[in-house]
Parts: C-alpha cells; structure tokens; sequence
C-alpha cells in the first residue's frame, strides 16, 4: 500500500484550525515547492479488463483489480521463444483467476506460461504464482529472503504476525481501539496468497544470464525499504524496467517497518536504493506495478527525495513545536493531513515510525522509553 503525494486541501484547510500558526505558514509553504515536472505517459489508458495492451515489442501490459482503495495491479507477459514469461501474478482471489482463465483463452491462446518472476512477497505479486506454477508447471524466479518472508507470514511465524506488528505500534502509541480494528484484517495476507509456493529460483542482484527472455538479457536491480529485498529487472535491449513497487508514478512507495527489525532505517534502505535506477538512461520505458507507463525516471526519483525530505522537515517542524516528547500515534494525524481508512491508517503508523527511526539513526532527534512502555521522540539539543 502507498500514499497519493498530494496533499488534500479540504481536510488540509479543516485541520488549519487546530495546528499553531507557524506550523501551518510552513506547511503552506513548503507545499509551493513541491516540483511540478512530471513523468510523461505513452498510453493514457490503461488495457481493460481481460485485454492486453503492448507496451513495447513483444511486452504486453495486462491489469487485475485488487479488492482495496488502490484497486488495480499491473503484470507483464514478456514473449520467449517458446511462450511467454509472466511478471508478478495478481491478488489470489476470485476475480483475479477469473480474468486469468480469460487470458488462458485469449492472449495466451494455445502457449503457455514458461516462467514467472515476482518483485516482492506482497499478496498483488504473489497471490497466484502456486495457482500458476501448478498449471503451467513453470519454475518461479524471487529472491530468497522474499520467498522466505512469504512463508514466515503465511505460516504465522514469530514475530511475522501480525501480534508482532500490533505490539510494535503499541510500544509506539498506538490505542487499544486502532489495533482491535487493525485485528479483524490480521488474516489479510492468506486471503491474498492462498498457499505460498513450495520451491523458488533464487534471484541476486544484478543477475545476468539466468533471465535471458527471447535472446535478450534482464538483469536484477535489488530494491530495500518497501519490502527486506526486491527485484526489478531492467533489460538494456529494450530499455525497460520493470520496477515492481519501487518506483512508481502517482504514489510515493510504501517504507515499511517490521517488528523483527523495530530499530531499522527503511526509510534510508530505500532512498539508498534508488541509486542504481535513476542511474538508468533516461529514455528508459518504467512499466510499475500500479499507475501508467512512464518516462521520466530522474524526474520522478528528484520528486520521491523531495516528497520524503519534506516529510522529514515536517517531522522536525512537529517535535520543535510541541512542548514535550511525542509518541508516532500523536505525530501521524499531523504528518497525513487527509482522512484515512483503517488500512491507511495502519500504513501511516508504520510509515511514521520508519521516519522517525531516520531522524534518531541521524542522532537528530532523542528517543525515550518511558516508564509506561511507550516510545517518544523529541529533538536532540
Ligand atoms: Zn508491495
């Protein structure tokens, strides 16, 4: 799950009453600097539910709904020599295997499904690559700590569950009432992956060679900060990358904090990561894995650094003003100034956190644990 960059100024302009005046001068100001370059798309429209659009030749675009806010998913058939190589595999539910048994007749007609690669564990990616594998009897392709993680939330394995994570947020504030409705979507992430795959390829960066599609080789681009080791896969050939969640043209990606690493810097991990990608030529094709196609990769890196120094800067701006150590639960209704549904709201939290561990790690703020258990930041003197 990602946030919408824009701010909404209704919900901006209501909250205006109850924030301090320099507090709301800096935010106005600082949302006059937001850059205004944007990516450019060769389609407009994306394919339509069970069609295919070609993107590049021999690269179809197919999109599968998800039953969330952000409702759709964008997979890739890359043309082999003998059938197609499918990237990323759709939520595993019902709509989704319904359009693929369409796509079974139509676009892939009488080929088959020779290999399938997936970026991430996340349920959109994953969902039905065991469905998939079992008919086709294709290898999958991830990088090993995906493919372990897939398992260690399936299977409900200390401390990947969600128990974990609600304890995590409790330590950093957040109220018995928002974990009981975070509890009733705990089981979330079976309903999306139904069973996880028995076996993988492994993937490691910048792989090349083991994924040559129709004579052309892809290498892998290692990603961090939305999930521990995602794969991109660019192919000089055709100057494509396919970047999975980690670069994509609307939304800024998700920086996820997990309760088996509580004192990480995802937040770091990430931008660090987008190194190697706005190193790409920049007439390279982005297809991600939600939005439209898109030109433009240093343009919409330059703005995603923008967007999370901004919220650093917020964050420092937050802590200044108040009069005491806050905790993340009190500081994200500031940092999200837009109504949230409980999905979001759980994303929101995690993303907070993942912000402030960056400002601790970089000794500008103090963190404090106190005698009730919770954890609050302040800014170091
Ligand atoms: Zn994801």
């Amino acid at each position: 799950m990602r946030f919408p960059t824009h701010k909404n100024t209704a919900v901006h302009a209501s909250l205006s009453k109850q924030l301090p005046h320099r507090w709301l001068k800096y935010r106005f100001e600082q949302d006059a600097f937001l850059p205004t370059i944007m990516p450019r798309y060769p389609h407009t429209t994306p394919p339509a539910p069970g069609a295919v659009l070609e993107v590049a030749p021999d690269i179809l675009w197919l999109r599968m709904p998800l039953p969330f806010a952000l409702d759709h998913i964008n997979l890739w058939l890359l043309r082999d020599t003998d059938g197609y190589v499918l990237v990323d595999c759709g939520h595993g539910d019902k709509a989704t295997r319904t359009l693929w048994e369409h796509h079974f007749r139509t676009t892939l007609r009488d080929l088959p499904i020779t290999r399938i690669l997936v970026t991430h564990h996340h349920p959109d990616h994953l969902g039905n690559a065991d469905w998939l594998m079992q008919r086709f009897a294709c290898p999958l392709s991830m990088t090993a700590t995906e493919f372990l993680m897939a398992h260690a939330i399936f299977h409900s394995c200390p401390p990947f569950t969600a128990e974990a994570t609600f304890a995590l947020f409790r330590t950093h504030g957040t109220e018995a009432e928002d974990i009981a409705v975070f509890a009733e979507r705990a089981h979330l992430y079976q309903a999306g992956v139904p069973s996880p795959p028995a076996r993988h390829h492994r993937l490691n960066s910048g792989t090349v060679g083991t994924i040559d599609i129709d004579t052309n080789p892809w290498h892998v681009i290692i990603g961090q900060g939305h999930t521990p080791e995602h794969a991109s896969f660019y192919t000089p050939a055709k100057k494509l990358l396919i970047s999975g969640d980690m670069l994509l043209p609307k939304i800024s990606t998700h920086i996820s904090i997990w309760p088996f690493e509580p004192e990480s810097d995802p937040l770091l991990h990430f931008l660090d990561s987008l190194a190697p990608i706005a190193a790409l030529p920049d007439n390279t094709l982005v297809l991600p894995s939600h939005g439209l196609p898109f030109y433009g990769i240093s343009e919409r890196v330059a703005q995603l650094r923008e967007h999370h120094e901004e919220r650093l800067s917020d964050l420092r701006e937050i802590l200044r003003l108040s009069p005491r150590p806050l905790c993340a639960a009190e500081i994200f209704p500031q940092l999200f100034l837009r109504e949230l549904d409980v999905h979001q709201r759980f994303f929101a939290i995690s993303e907070t956190i993942a912000h402030l561990n960056h400002l601790w790690l970089l000794h500008e703020t103090e963190r404090h644990i106190d005698s009730d258990g919770i954890i609050r930041f302040s800014l170091a003197l």
